[in-house]
């Protein structure tokens, strides 16, 4: 489908050595993007990722950065900018859990997730959004969760941080939408990835999925590249739930 083409473009992906991320980076690159994989992680951990994505002819590289960082998100943006010409899609999918009882939660657990999963995506959009304007094109796609719009017990930081992204994706689709920029969400549910584990074959988990299984990080990737691509030039400022129907 000719509207899946990103040849030319170069796409970041935050948190994209492993899981969601790595999905994501793999798919945008089979469409012809060339792909900057931001991460805490070492080279080698990342090295799967750009190998994954180098084999569809593109550039691929590992620019370590902690996205809770505002300066070292501004460093990071001049690096990618500088090695790869120009940032045209941002997807920001790093994210971390700091699970606990509202009662027991240190103000640590969450400040952490808050700074990682919501100041994150803030940090990466206030560094790239510049180049977009100068460009009038880009694609910025937020990884919130179902958690963010139903809640859940034992992640009061986690679904705050996700609930912020929508509330963030909104703000920031009305702020950049008539200059080419589109700004949207996909809210996953249990995807099995490193984070979901443990839920793998938890009965009480499968009995809330209507569709009776989790995702897989492919299904999560189709719908971003999408959401990446022209085919979603009129979608801005939405929050598509992927996650078996289990939040409907
Ligand atoms: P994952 O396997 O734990 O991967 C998260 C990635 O984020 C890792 O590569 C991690 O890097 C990176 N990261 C963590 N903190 C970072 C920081 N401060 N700066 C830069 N990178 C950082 O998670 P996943 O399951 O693929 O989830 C990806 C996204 O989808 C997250 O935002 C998550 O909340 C969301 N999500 C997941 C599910 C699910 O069921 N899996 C459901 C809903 C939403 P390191 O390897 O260096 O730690």
């Amino acid at each position: 489908m000719s509207e899946m083409v990103l040849e030319g473009k170069t796409a970041v992906i935050t948190g994209g050595s492993r899981g969601i991320g790595q999905a994501c980076a793999v798919k945008l690159a089979s469409m012809g993007a060339d792909i900057a994989v931001i991460d805490l992680c070492s080279e080698e951990a990342a090295a799967e990722t750009l190998s994954l994505c180098e084999a569809h002819g593109v550039k691929a590289g590992y620019f370590p950065c902690d996205v809770s960082s505002f300066d070292g998100c501004a460093e990071v943006v001049a690096k990618i900018t500088e090695a790869l010409g120009g940032i045209d899609i941002l997807v920001n999918n790093a994210g971390i859990t700091r699970d606990k009882l509202v009662l027991q939660m240190k103000e640590e657990d969450f400040d952490s997730v808050i700074g990682v999963n919501l100041k994150g995506a803030f940090n990466m959009i206030r560094h790239t959004y510049r180049g977009f304007m100068r460009k009038k094109y880009g694609k910025i796609i937020n990884i919130s969760s179902v958690a963010g719009l139903m809640g859940n017990p034992g992640q009061a930081n986690y679904a705050a941080s996700k609930a912020g992204l929508v509330g963030l994706t909104k703000t920031v689709a009305k702020e950049l939408s008539s200059r080419g920029i589109n700004v949207n969400a996909v809210a996953p549910g249990f995807i099995e990835t490193p984070m979901t584990t443990a839920f793998r074959n938890n009965d009480e988990v499968l009995k809330a999925i209507p569709c009776g299984r989790l995702g897989k990080p492919e299904e999560v990737a189709s719908l971003v590249a999408f959401l990446a691509s022209p085919a979603s030039d009129f979608i801005t400022g939405e929050v598509i739930r992927i996650d078996g129907g289990m939040a409907m």
